[in-house]
Formats: structure tokens, C-alpha cells, sequence
């Protein structure tokens, strides 16, 4: 299997930047943590997918991209949060729920999603506030989204393309997603070679899983386009949960809640929502005293 990983590219006169990734074992991960349906595994991938791009650009230790998708539909909330060190995580609010899918070869995530709401994008960098983004869903299939935030919250025209292909067995067979954005005074000419170049490759999971190198696509992307790679990043899929982390949050409960919390077994079990790691606690562990974890 090809590994998870990102590549930027930029045309000589910098007037567009092309963000490339192939997420398909993360996605992978993520579906199997989640044990979504098939299509709650596509809107999973993509929005994952779509985080690690947004992301890319973060710089700080602890900065922090995420993505938060409600658009009223079966599959409830998305949330997926990426860092600057290529990592990511997601969740599903009903990751069993399903859509018949209407056109062959196509899975109904914007019906799965809905499109009765908003893209959030929270941008942590360490400053009082984190910025926060927020635009309507345009058609809840989440590249579209995508592009249509950065058109409107950031001022910048972007092309997003966004691929999760999933087989029977619920195995997610290839997993990518691709960004174009557009430089103030970028010739229209080289917008349109860049549109045409991208029509031309058709469902883009379908080209990653057959291209073994990023680069070879990219280049097909960028055919015709002098440019170079201007940056390069490996993906996982990681959870920032702990023990420790959610003990803290156990910690923080009034006592009553958490009486109500204890098992046959005398333990308390929590469920990391984001990674669907359980922990379990028993009362020892809760008595000591935690030791100060950063957040
Ligand atoms: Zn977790």
C-alpha cells in the first residue's frame, strides 16, 4: 500500500499553489475506530482529508486546524482536527447511519451530511482567541464546502476535489484530496489549463490508488504548468487522548455525576468520542492525584 502523505506545489510565477494528498490508510483507521457504513466512511475520509490540507500551513508545536461539519442530515455532526505535524482525527456523530446511494459509483454523502447548516474552521495558534470561520453548506459533499469557505471567509478562489473509495467489505480502498488556490492576480489562463488538467484526471481516488507516486499525479495536475514541490509532510492518524488526559476530564465532574458513572466492576469507562480508545478507571486511580498535564 502506498503511504498516507502531502505535497504542495507551485507554478514558477507563484500565482497557484496545489495541495496534494493521499490519506487512504488514515482514512482506513478511521473508519475501522468508527466502524462507520460506507458512506459515513467517505464523509469521514473527506472531511479528515480536508483538515490535514487546511492544515498544512500550520507552523506552531501545538497549532491546531478543525473542521466542524452539521448539515441537519442522518450522519449528524463532523468534526475532524488536524496539527502541523501532519496528524489527524475525526469523529462521526452516527457513524452507522446510511443513504441509499441514488447514482451508481457514487456514495450519498451530501444527503448523509445534509446541507442545512455550516462549515465551521477553528484555527488554534496559541493566541487568546483561536479564529473561527463559519460559512453556510453549499451541498454538504464537503470539497464544494470547502472551496466555497475559502472563497468566502478567506477572500481566496480555491478548487477543492475530495475522494474516499470504499469497497463492499467497507474497506477504504483509496483516500485523497486535492486544493487549488488561486494567488491575487492569478491569469485565468493558467486557472483554466489547471481545471481542464484536473477534468481530465476524472475521480481522483481512483487516480491515487492507481499512481503509486504523489508526484506523478501531481505532475499530471500541473501538466503543462512549469512548477516545483515547495513542501512535503507523511499523514497518520492520531489521537491526542490519554489516560491521563481523560482522567483530567473525569476530575472536573461533580461527585453525584460521577457516582452514577461506576460499573459491576467498580471501574468508571470512557469512551474517547474522537478515537474510540475506552479507558477505565477504578476508584484508586481516581483517588490519586493526577499529575498537571498540559492541554
Ligand atoms: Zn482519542
Amino acid at each position: 500500500m502506498h503511504k498516507d502523505i502531502l505535497i504542495k506545489a507551485m507554478d514558477l510565477d507563484n500565482q497557484v499553489r496545489v495541495i496534494l494528498a493521499r490519506t487512504t490508510d488514515l482514512v482506513n483507521e478511521a473508519a475501522r475506530r468508527h466502524k462507520t457504513s460506507a458512506t459515513a466512511a467517505a464523509a469521514l475520509g473527506r472531511v479528515i482529508t480536508a483538515a490535514l490540507i487546511m492544515g498544512s500551513d500550520l507552523k506552531g508545536e501545538k497549532d491546531m486546524l478543525t473542521i466542524r461539519i452539521d448539515g441537519k442530515g442522518p450522519g449528524g455532526a463532523l468534526i475532524a482536527s488536524a496539527d502541523a505535524h501532519g496528524t489527524a482525527r475525526a469523529l462521526i456523530s452516527n457513524p452507522q447511519a446510511d443513504v441509499p446511494s441514488s447514482q451508481k459509483g457514487k456514495l450519498a454523502v451530501g444527503e448523509l451530511v445534509g446541507r442545512e447548516g455550516f462549515v465551521e474552521v477553528i484555527k488554534d495558534l496559541g493566541l487568546k482567541q483561536p479564529f473561527v470561520g463559519k460559512v453556510e453548506l453549499v451541498s454538504g459533499e464537503i470539497a464544494e464546502d470547502i472551496a466555497h469557505y475559502y472563497l468566502k471567509s478567506e477572500q481566496t478562489p480555491s478548487l477543492a476535489a475530495l475522494g474516499v473509495m470504499v469497497a463492499p467489505d467497507l474497506q477504504v480502498i483509496s483516500a485523497g484530496g486535492l486544493l487549488v488556490q488561486a494567488m491575487p492576480g492569478a491569469s485565468d489562463d493558467l486557472l483554466l489549463r489547471l481545471e481542464e488538467n484536473i477534468a481530465k484526471i476524472g475521480k481522483l481516488s481512483i487516480a491515487l490508488e492507481k499512481t503509486p507516486v504523489l508526484e506523478d499525479v501531481m505532475a499530471r495536475i500541473m501538466e503543462g504548468i512549469d512548477h516545483q514541490i515547495v513542501g512535503q509532510q507523511d499523514l497518520h492518524f492520531k489521537c491526542s487522548c490519554s489516560f491521563a488526559r481523560l482522567k483530567n476530564i473525569l476530575g472536573s465532574l461533580a461527585e453525584t455525576e460521577m457516582d452514577k458513572m461506576w460499573n459491576e466492576d467498580g471501574q468508571i469507562e470512557i469512551v474517547c468520542n474522537f478515537c474510540n480508545e475506552v479507558y477505565h478507571y477504578t476508584r484508586e486511580d481516581i483517588r490519586k492525584k493526577a499529575p498537571d498535564i498540559e492541554a
